[in-house]
């Protein structure tokens, strides 16, 4: 078993998006750039989220992993799909989750034949080359012996097709296992598991998750974002507060929490904090009383007085 260090989370990113593509109402092109973009990550989620069930099938005793670990060397960040410590080599995996014939021309551009249109992609096995040469020097930096640094590009699309002459470190994601297994015999044993799980416990440390501002990137307003609470039971009424629970004018479901998954939007995708005020706003309740009851009743951590108080909504997420 592969001892996870560091867990696949969702990326802000995706956070974002998913908010946006359901608080954004206008039907424009940013709508349909969103949504594309979103289904986009999400794919590439889902492809490093199966990545955890075929690592499970490995025979792996003594290793560690980190998903998405993203570092920082001098000015700038790299980031891998997945790192996995063994205690003769290091693996950085790069998940594609492509569909269609994909296959390396002569110029080695990576390309994508997907319903009679081809698309050229930066190719998979350099980036993850590039990943190692830099994971290698933050090491020696780090003062760390040197070690077998690994590059391997998985495929994780069920509608994928390989061509037989790609190179032998490009695989099919059910491939992996065994991949490993056989890479990691060839590499000698050089260090114990305690010096693994100690080394995959620095990188943790050093992990920068990568901050997000979606509105920003697409150019939308704050004020262009739906306010109010959705009903969690039909997912298409807005909720009206009446004598102190919340109620769907849709299918009538009565719902007390139903604010907290409003609130958790707040959180992904405008701010850590919330003042009274600012839920009132994004609550769309005129009493400051209701709202002081509702955000005390989440027990959320707050700080400052009065109408400076400001409540921490990082419990909820
Ligand atoms: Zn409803």
């Amino acid at each position: 078993m592969i001892e996870t260090i560091l867990t696949l989370e969702q990326t802000e990113l995706l956070q974002q998006l998913e908010v946006v593509s359901r608080r954004y109402q206008k039907r424009d092109q940013r709508i349909e750039r969103i949504q594309d973009h979103y289904r986009r990550e999400k794919a590439g989620f889902n492809g490093e989220k199966q990545l955890d069930y075929y690592l499970k099938l490995t025979s792996f005793s003594q290793a560690c992993q980190l998903a998405s670990l993203r570092l920082r060397r001098g000015d700038h960040y790299f980031q891998m799909d997945r790192l996995i410590l063994t205690r003769a080599a290091c693996y950085v995996i790069e998940v594609k989750h492509l569909s269609g014939h994909v296959s390396f021309n002569k110029a080695r551009q990576f390309i994508q034949l997907y319903n009679g249109n081809e698309r050229s992609f930066p190719d998979p096995l350099t980036q993850a080359q590039l990943q190692s040469n830099q994971l290698a020097m933050l090491l020696s930096d780090l003062g760390y012996a040197q070690r077998p640094i690994h590059p391997i590009v998985v495929f994780s699309h069920d509608n994928v097709i390989l061509n037989d002459s790609e190179p032998e470190d490009c695989i099919l994601i059910q491939q992996l296992p065994e991949r490993l297994t056989v890479l990691n015999q060839r590499y000698e044993v050089i260090t114990t598991f305690n010096q693994i799980r100690k080394l995959a416990n620095h990188l943790k440390q050093l992990h920068v998750r990568k901050q997000e501002d979606v509105l920003t990137r697409f150019d939308i307003d704050f004020s262009e974002i739906q306010v109010g609470v959705h009903c969690r039971h039909c997912k298409k009424g807005l909720v009206k507060r009446v004598h102190g629970t919340w109620k769907c004018p849709i299918c009538e479901m009565k719902d007390d929490d139903a604010h907290i998954d409003a609130l958790i939007d707040y959180r992904k995708l405008i701010s850590r904090y919330i003042t009274n005020k600012q839920a009132r706003y994004f609550l769309k309740v005129d009493s400051p009383y209701t709202i002081r009851r509702l955000l005390l009743k989440a027990q959320l951590p707050f700080q400052g007085k009065g109408k400076q108080t400001r409540y921490d909504l990082n419990p909820l997420v």
